[in-house]
Parts: structure tokens; sequence; C-alpha cells
């Protein structure tokens, strides 16, 4: 099997002014060292307000984390009032957008249609999406799992060459388990990531497969972060809530990388 870095991201949702942005990424980057950097990429993904604050200091200080953004609208600039472009992001050197995040799918009413759309604008201007999908526990009670996230998978990569499709960073999130506090058991996660890269494999072929990241998130936290990275089929973990206290998402990323 390719061998694969983990990816750790802290999505921090409506938290943290752009003050306390930096003050997370300055204790973050005072806790994690380059053996973890060598082992584990880390990204922080701080509300739009303070991106341009986290990037300033992540480049002055030359702190190897990679730099995220939670959303996207998916134009390059336009009469779209309150949003913010594929351009503007790619301009604070930021790697890493989360798209489709199960709050922006559920409260915020955005579609497949949509996340593709943005998963396209993403890859079009070089940065990296960090698509979600992830099934409701009526779906999961339902033993639809598998079923909505391979198909949110396919509309998602709509039209997606393969060449843009290798930028892709799946992150699979169980709707029930996200700021729930319940965690999928290792053994459930590891299924549906595995069904999630075997569908990549039918996509794009067994190489890309092999090369493809995925994510699990919902309610990670320095408890049960191991156990979840030690699946053959999940490289790195979404964190949420625990990432928004560095001291937690240091001891998460150090424990996320010592599982492989
Ligand atoms: C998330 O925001 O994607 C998430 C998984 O949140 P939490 O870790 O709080 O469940």
């Amino acid at each position: 099997m390719a061998s694969r870095k983990p990816l750790i991201s802290g999505n921090w949702k409506m938290n943290h002014t752009h003050l306390d942005a930096i003050a997370v990424v300055q204790k973050l980057a005072y806790s994690l060292g380059p053996a973890d950097y060598e082992r584990a990429e880390v990204s922080v993904h701080p509300s739009f307000t303070a991106l341009r604050s986290v990037q300033t200091l992540l480049d002055a200080d030359e702190v190897p984390i990679a730099l995220g953004a939670q959303n996207v609208y998916p134009a390059d600039s336009g009469a779209y009032t309150g949003e913010v472009s594929p351009v503007m992001l790619a301009k604070l050197n930021v790697r890493y957008v989360i798209v489709g995040h199960s709050e922006r799918r559920q409260l915020l009413g955005e579609t497949d249609g949509m996340v593709n759309q943005k998963l396209v604008a993403v890859l079009g201007h070089g940065m990296s999406p960090i698509l979600c999908v992830g099934e409701t526990l009526e779906e999961r009670e339902a033993g639809t799992t598998e079923a909505k996230v391979l198909g949110q998978l396919k509309a998602d990569f709509e039209g997606v060459s393969p060449e843009a499709a290798a930028k892709v960073v799946i992150a699979y999130e169980p709707i029930w388990a996200i700021g729930t506090g319940r965690t999928a058991s290792p053994d459930d996660a590891q299924a549906v990531c595995k069904a999630v890269r075997a569908w990549v494999g039918e996509a794009y072929g067994s190489e890309l497969a092999g090369r493809t990241r995925v994510q699990y998130g919902g309610s990670v936290t320095p408890d049960n972060v191991a156990e979840l990275m030690a699946q053959p089929d999940i490289d790195g973990a979404l964190v949420g809530g625990a990432s928004l206290d560095a001291e937690r998402f240091a001891r998460i990323a150090r424990l996320g990388h010592q599982a492989d």
C-alpha cells in the first residue's frame, strides 16, 4: 500500500477572533516540532476574519502548519455579497479548503451540485479541497451509510479529472458523531473509509486510490485518535471542538502520527 502522510486538520468553525486565533497558533507552533511535521501534516482552518492574521504569523515565523479555509464561493469575483472567492484564498497562501461540511449541507442548504462547483473552484486555483461526506443517524440505522457516502462522492466529483482528483482529501464524517461526543468505532470508521478508497479506485484507478488521503472526523479527541489512526484506510483526522485548544490539538496531532 502507498504510504500516505496523515493530515490532521483543525476546523475552528465560527470560533476564535483573529486575536484568539493568533494565540492558538503561537501555542501550537511552540508545542509541535520538526519530528511532528516530518510525520504528519497539520492544518488549521480559522474563520475568514482570522485568515490574514494567521497567514502573517505562519509566514513570519516559518511555521510549517498549513493554512486552511472552511468554505469558498465558486466564482472568481462578482456580485455575491458576503462571499469569499478562491482567488482571495489562494492569495493568502491557503492550501486546504473544507468543502461540503455537513453543517453547511444541513444548516445552509448546500447541495451536492454546489459542493461540486466549490470542489472544482478550489482545484482550479491550485488549492486542495477537504471534501466532507457522511451519513445521518437515520441513514446508519437504515443500513444505507455506504450508499449515502458513495452517492455524495459520485455527485461531488462530477467532471473532475484524475489529475485534479489527486489533490482532493476526503473526510468521512458521520453526521451523528460531529460535535456530539459520540465517535464511530475504529472498525466502523475503517469500513467506510475503505469503501471510500474503493470508490476512488473504481472512478480513478487503484494507483490514485492508494495515494488519496481519507480523514475521519467526528468527536476526535486525544483519547480516541490513536486507535482511529491505526486503521489502514484512515490517514488523518478532521477535528472540530478538540482543535480549539492548542494543547489538546497538539496532542491529537502527535498521537495521530504515532499510529502509522
Ligand atoms: C468537524 O467540525 O468537522 C468535526 C468533526 O467536529 P467535532 O470534532 O467537534 O465533532
